[in-house]
């Protein structure tokens, strides 16, 4: 079998039974740009050809096992099966604004061991390759086309660390942007890390038009250490240097997710209003979903709305996010790597 994403296997393919070029990118965009299935996709092929490519070809390297739609809000948390048995997460986000996005996974687990995350607690199994990736937004792409819609942004927030998936990652965001594929500006594509500098720095050369989000989560450097056992290694002091480089590309994202008691204080805003001064960034403050298992707890509302104001005020682009999925666990930091 060839992937659907092996061009050169699919080139073979198309010249073994004389599709003509313009012919394969029909199929192409039916398949990835307009989301109209396999079927439809293959229909597009003369007939002559489409037996042996709907034999030949892998369409898809996950197995959609289960699906939980929010009673709440509009999300849906899809579960794929990887071939290994391995179970994965992606998130469909329709607020209410009409725009659509979907969060995606890069890696089984992750290594990163965040205290506030879901995933983290799990530990780290393998990364996820780029047809693995792909087809989470190519199987998400099916399902929202079905009510109406279209995935607008994508955005790596799902399970795993995408810069410590470099290749898989790179790969993956060629596909997402390329003509013939998905199709999307860089500008509706966004990668989260939890800052690894060498990685951020590379990112924002090779994709300077993807967007950069950075979970910060606390500009005190004994905090943040707590939080996140990476910001060891990479200091809030090496972090800014690579947040400069990358605000170079357009505003960098700044994910803070307040948590009572631990982030929230006085001295957590001078240090974040400090720490960030003079670097083009929006901010976004994030209210944490509380899940069993993790004492952590998060800021109550009115105390989040102040906070928020304050960065407003000291001259900060901030938004005071909600979440959606809260009651399907899919919601920032919820996922989980299921046991089967
Ligand atoms: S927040 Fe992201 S980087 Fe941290 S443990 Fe969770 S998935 Fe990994």
């Amino acid at each position: 079998m060839i992937s659907i994403y092996d061009t050169e296997g699919i080139e073979k393919l198309r010249a073994r039974n004389a599709v003509q070029p313009h012919r394969l990118k029909l199929f192409r965009t039916a398949l990835f740009k307009n989301a109209q299935g396999r079927d439809k996709a293959l229909a597009s092929l003369p007939e002559a050809a489409r037996d042996e490519f709907s034999r030949t070809i892998d369409f898809h390297s996950l197995e959609l096992v289960e699906r939980h739609d929010s009673e709440i809000d509009g999300a849906s948390k899809l579960i794929f099966q990887t071939s290994d048995h391995h179970l994965i997460e992606s998130v469909i986000l329709r607020p209410k604004t009409g725009r659509t996005s979907l969060c995606i996974s890069s890696q089984v687990g992750c290594a990163c061991y965040c205290s506030f995350c879901a995933t983290g607690k799990m530990g780290f199994t393998r990364n996820l390759t780029s047809a693995e990736i792909l087809d989470q937004v190519l199987q998400a792409s099916q399902i929202v086309k079905s009510e109406g819609r279209s995935i607008r942004n994508v955005v790596f927030m799902g399970m795993g660390e995408p810069l410590l998936n470099l290749e898989h990652l790179f790969e993956s965001l060629e596909f997402l942007r390329a003509a013939p594929f998905f199709n999307y500006a860089g500008s509706r594509l966004m990668v989260s890390t939890v800052g690894i500098p060498h990685a951020m720095e590379h990112f924002s050369s090779v994709f300077p038009e993807v967007q950069l989000a950075l979970s910060l989560h606390s500009a005190r450097q004994d905090v943040r250490e707590k939080l996140m056992p990476q910001a060891r290694t990479y200091t809030l002091e090496l972090l800014r240097e690579s947040l400069l480089t990358a605000s170079l590309n357009g505003k960098v994202m700044i994910e803070y997710l307040m948590l009572s008691g631990v982030n929230d204080g006085e001295a957590d805003f001078r240090a974040l209003e400090h720490y960030l001064r003079d670097i083009p960034v929006h901010i976004n403050i994030i209210p944490f979903n509380e899940y069993a298992g993790c004492s952590l707890r998060g800021t109550p509302k009115a105390e989040m709305k102040v906070f928020s104001d304050r960065l407003k005020t000291a001259g900060f682009q901030t938004t005071l996010r909600y979440s959606l999925g809260a009651d399907i666990a899919a919601a920032c930091g919820q996922l989980v790597q299921h046991k089967k």
